[in-house]
């Protein structure tokens, strides 16, 4: 078993933590995202800079301008992010506009009409799957999607949904089938939200600066053209983009973040003296160290292993799930700590871990809540289990 990264990686790997180094931590003095967007003024150099390194539309085919890099390269990248807590935690535009997988299902006009104009910066997406009574569990949704004539009609309410007030259009998630449900019954449509009917009627603001929109759909006609990938088809595209982000994004940006709390939890604890000696010194701050640094490293292993396989086309829903709970909580332990050993200044805003500690929180709920993963995992390994 190899456990090395090719070189080409390795190369990648630097380049990043350079750019992480020399551009993005020196902001952080300045600039802290507490909302979706990063603002034109930081976003536009940062991106010109990513682009001139070629770090742009990383996972996104070639013959659309990307670089079409595999999930461990992504991986490796997003971790050495997760050392900055400049970029938007939900919405990070820095590498190219944010188009998620599912756009990808986009055929015929509607790659001119709505895939092209976002790679291109023109139109921004928003992803609305959850509702009111719908979260850990879509497939409970009530939003519903009538078929009349060339068009469909939609209704329902959405909530909590990121970047909806400075989105052009959404991805709309609702039951075309109410008897099939997730076995063929929910269908994704791409939906202008300046068509008559739809309203986006509040924000919520949330701990970690987000705010996401509740989006009202009132008898909103769609043509049948919007509809993304197959009628019936909306539920399975879902858990294929879910198990993308959770390996890069639940994963790997965790153990980035860990990472650099770890660093800081070191250097602060060689230097800090109390009592006449270094903290470092201190057997009860030197277990801290050692317990963050050995959850760390099982936790980056998690990561690039389940990577690998995915990029061997292995199905790897269990992995992701155990990839996502034990890299989310293991990074909350780690900020936890550092926080611990920082005193009062690991409390104050001076500092990126109260950030990362709120973004971490965060994650242990939304995209598929802890205990709904581990629920889901018990049933897959007992149903396996039971087959012996
Ligand atoms: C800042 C933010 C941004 C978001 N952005 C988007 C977005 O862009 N698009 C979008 O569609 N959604 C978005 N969401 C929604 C998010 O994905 C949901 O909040 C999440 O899926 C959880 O759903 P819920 O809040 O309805 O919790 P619920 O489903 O009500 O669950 C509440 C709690 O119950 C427990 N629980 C639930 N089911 C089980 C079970 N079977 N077994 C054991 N425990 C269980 C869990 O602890 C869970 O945390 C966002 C949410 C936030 C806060």
């Amino acid at each position: 078993m190899d456990f090395n990264l090719t070189d080409e990686q390795l190369l990648l790997k630097e380049t990043v933590r350079r750019f992480v180094d020399e551009e993005l931590i020196p902001l952080e003095a300045e600039y802290r995202p507490e909302a979706e967007a990063m603002p034109d003024k930081y976003l536009r150099p940062l991106q010109k800079k990513a682009k001139s390194i070629g770090l742009w539309l990383l996972d996104i085919p070639k013959e659309y301008g990307g670089a079409d890099l595999d999930l461990l390269t992504r991986c490796v990248i997003s971790e050495e992010l997760g050392r900055t807590v400049v970029i938007p935690y939900r919405i990070n535009e820095v590498f190219g506009p944010d188009v998620r997988p599912p756009l990808l299902y986009c055929k015929g006009e509607q790659k001119d009409k709505y895939l092209r104009p976002v790679l291109s910066g023109e139109k921004r997406m928003c992803f609305a799957l959850t509702e009111p009574d719908a979260g850990s569990d879509p497939a409970a949704m009530q939003t519903r999607a009538v078929r009349d004539g060339d068009d469909f009609v939609i209704s329902g309410t959405k909530r909590f949904i990121s970047g909806a007030g400075y989105s052009q259009f959404a991805q709309v998630w609702a039951l075309t089938d109410p008897e099939k449900r997730a076995r063929g019954g929910i269908t994704s449509f791409l939906v202008d939200l300046d068509t008559p009917g739809v309203n986006l009627t509040r924000q919520q603001p949330t701990m970690m600066g987000d705010s996401p929109w509740e989006i009202v759909f009132d008898n909103v006609r769609v043509p049948a053209a919007n509809v993304l990938g197959e009628v019936g088809g909306g539920f399975a595209m879902t858990q294929e983009w879910l198990t993308d982000g959770r390996v890069r994004c639940h994963g790997a940006q965790s153990v980035g973040m860990a990472q650099r709390a770890l660093e800081m939890m070191m250097d602060y604890s060689q230097e800090r003296i109390t009592f006449g000696k270094p903290l470092s010194e201190r057997q009860i701050i030197q277990f801290m160290i050692v317990d963050s640094a050995m959850e760390l490293h099982a936790a980056r292993l998690m990561v690039f292993e389940c990577a690998w396989r995915y990029d061997r086309g292995e199905n790897v829903r269990d992995t992701s799930y155990m990839v996502k709970i034990t890299c989310s909580e293991m990074a909350g332990r780690v900020v936890d700590r550092a926080i611990q050993v920082f005193g009062g200044m690991g409390l104050t805003k001076e500092l990126p871990l109260e950030w990362m500690y709120r973004q971490l929180r965060s994650i242990r709920i939304t995209e598929g809540a802890t205990e709904v993963l581990r629920w889901r995992l018990a049933q897959n390994l007992l149903k396996k289990r039971s087959r012996h």
